[in-house]
């Protein structure tokens, strides 16, 4: 059967980290996984973008389904509830925003530029090698602070994939849960 062009775009999963290894300001492109699933949110008013388009939901169901590397298991109904999906939400914005503010000290001049990617928010590893081609500070500081983020959600989508169904990070995905919002806004707006 003919496959679909975007059904290789967890390709883009693999290559964006393989690039932001080897220079950290490549992490900038993850803005567009940011903003991507809101766009099709907001504009259509659907979960298009995670049913067929992202490249990180694909990529575990490769793992996951086709490599059988998933356990398969039912997630706890903890890890699905509503109260443990909005909580992580708020969270992770709550992070995103401390990435905003570390930028914005270190464009103010009150910090200097951290070569280091913060792994689950607490491990400090230097990724100084990373960082060759020299730009504004901030430009930088951003770029790390937004690849530890990225590199921390993914790695916690492995390990659900491990443990759970393939796809369980989509069950608290920060980015699936703020666009399941958005659509349930815009259906009740319709009514
Ligand atoms: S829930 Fe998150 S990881 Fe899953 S498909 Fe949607 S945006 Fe991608």
């Amino acid at each position: 059967m003919k496959r679909h062009w975007y059904e290789y775009l967890w390709i883009w999963s693999i290559v964006y980290f393989g690039m932001g290894f080897f220079n950290i300001l490549f992490a900038w492109l993850g803005l567009i996984s940011f903003f991507l699933p809101l766009i099709f949110a907001i504009g259509f008013g659907n979960k298009n973008f995670c049913n067929r388009y992202c490249d990180r939901g694909q990529f575990f169901r490769m793992l996951g389904s086709q490599h059988g590397f998933s356990r398969g298991r039912d997630m706890p109904n903890w890890l699905k509830s509503k109260t443990f999906r909005y909580s992580f939400l708020i969270f992770f914005l709550g992070m995103f925003c401390s990435v905003i503010y570390n930028t914005y000290i270190v464009f103010a001049g009150v910090k200097n530029l951290n070569e280091i990617v913060t792994l689950f928010w607490t491990i400090d590893i230097p990724w100084n090698w990373a960082y060759t081609v020299h730009v504004e500070s901030w430009i930088a500081q951003f770029a790390f602070g937004f690849y530890s983020l990225m590199l921390t959600s993914m790695i916690l989508g492995i390990l659900t994939m491990l443990l759970f169904k393939p796809r369980s990070w989509c069950v608290y995905c920060p980015m699936g849960t703020m666009t399941q919002m958005i659509c349930k806004l815009k259906s009740n707006e319709k009514i």
